[in-house]
């Protein structure tokens, strides 16, 4: 596994696998690398002949400089990890290398980028599209992986893909969960023991949601009372929209996909957990 800090050595090694014909695969992450980083990089080693695995912890999607500051950086148990995954490549570059000058470009794929994460994190998915896009030149890949961990980020990377007619194929990948139920997250290690066990209502909430067939708005107003109503857990949104606009829906026929999406600070800190259902 090759181990590249600059963009200049990343395409000079892509450029010998393009001569062979070799398709190429990108698995773009933050590092703090876990289980659910591992079944993207494991599905991009199986359809490609050659995976770039980039570790990145990107400053200008980050709102909140408590939250890049307290990110977990574990680059050398990364690369163990991605190793182990069959990765062939590893791009962690320094943040000079990627923003020599500050990037000043403007993304904007409303109501994609503006509803949820994007109204409470506002910048946040601009920051994203100015990475991922960077990232797709410099990779030029066939394929890109995303986890539906972040829902509404695939949806907002395929409008920018679509709008800037990018010839990459964006392959959308289940959410892995720790046994409680709760997605794995580099954030999860923030949480004590005790939180981690309350963090777990938040998907059994959202799965028994699903089994009780209310309307719209009671199985919103049923989620947001069940979750608040633990001590510990505090619900920010709670939004049911169409899965692939992210519009919302006020009935269930009003969209082919629909899927409730959810952010909750969990204990002391808080540490701000998101996860989503799908309903239909
Ligand atoms: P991050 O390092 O958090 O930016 O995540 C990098 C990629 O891994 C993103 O496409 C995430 O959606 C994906 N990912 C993170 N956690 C999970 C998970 N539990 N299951 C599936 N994909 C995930």
């Amino acid at each position: 596994m090759l181990i590249v800090q600059t963009i200049a050595e990343l395409k000079a090694c892509l450029n010998g696998e393009r001569e062979q014909g070799h398709s190429v695969g990108l698995v773009p992450t933050m590092g703090a690398l876990h289980a659910g980083h591992a079944s993207l990089v494991e599905r991009s080693v199986k359809e490609n002949d050659v995976t770039v695995v980039s570790i990145f912890l990107n400053p200008t999607q980050f709102n909140d400089k408590k939250d890049l500051e307290r990110y977990p950086r574990t680059l050398e148990a990364d690369c163990e990890l991605l190793e182990k995954c069959g990765a062939q490549v590893v791009f962690a570059p320094s943040v000079e290398e990627v923003y020599p000058e500050p990037d000043t470009r403007v993304f904007s794929y409303p109501p994609t980028d503006s509803v949820m994460e994007g109204a409470f994190r506002p910048g946040h998915f601009n920051g994203v599209c100015q990475i991922v896009s960077k990232l797709f030149d410099y990779v030029e890949p066939d394929r890109a992986y995303f986890g539906e961990k972040d829902y509404q980020q695939i949806c907002v990377i395929r409008r920018m893909v679509e709008d800037l007619k990018m010839d990459i194929n964006i392959v959308a990948c289940p959410v892995i969960r720790e046994e409680s139920g709760l997605a794995r997250s580099s954030r999860n290690t923030l949480l004590s023991d005790d939180e981690r066990q309350l963090a777990a209502h938040i998907y059994r909430v959202l799965s028994e949601s699903r089994k009780k067939q209310m309307s719209v708005a009671e199985t919103h107003d049923f989620v947001v009372s069940e979750i608040d109503a633990i001590e510990g857990l505090k619900v920010q949104y709670f939004s049911i929209v169409d899965g692939l606009t992210l519009a919302d829906v006020s009935t269930w026929d009003d969209a082919e996909s629909v899927v409730g999406c959810i952010t909750v600070y969990c204990g002391a800190v808080p540490i701000r957990l998101i996860d989503h259902i799908r309903y239909k």
